[in-house]
């Protein structure tokens, strides 16, 4: 199997053509990242989710939230399910966990609500 995908390390998005069969071979990659990058997303593609929470002592106020670290691509309905189901209380810091252990990493605050 032949499959074509545009690297998103960095910004010179070089076409990768990544072709499995005996293991995984990729070309098209200008550094090594690019052969890492293609073969994670054929075997186990994970993704930085972010979104925003509800503040319940501020009406009308959310806070941005991100996944600490990727998650697997196939769980991000799921995890965006249990944020959009979270509330928290302000004050809260960049970097605070907001949920904990959500398919293996925590939810934490990008952004400082002060009350
Ligand atoms: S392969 Fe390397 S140079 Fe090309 S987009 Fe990916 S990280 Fe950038």
């Amino acid at each position: 199997m032949k499959k074509q995908l545009i690297c998103i390390i960095c910004p010179r998005g070089c076409t990768l053509t990544a072709e499995s069969g005996n293991g995984i071979k990729v070309s098209g990659n200008a550094c090594p990242k690019g052969e890492k990058y293609a073969i994670d997303e054929l075997t186990n593609p994970l993704r930085t989710v972010t979104s925003t929470v509800r503040v319940k002592n501020m009406p009308l106020t959310m806070v941005s939230v991100k996944t600490k670290d990727p998650i697997p691509k196939d769980k991000m309905a799921e995890a965006m399910k249990i944020i959009r189901a979270t509330e928290v209380n302000a004050p809260i810091k960049i970097g605070d966990v907001i949920i904990k252990d959500v398919f293996g990493t925590d939810i934490i605050a990008t952004k400082e609500i002060n009350l």
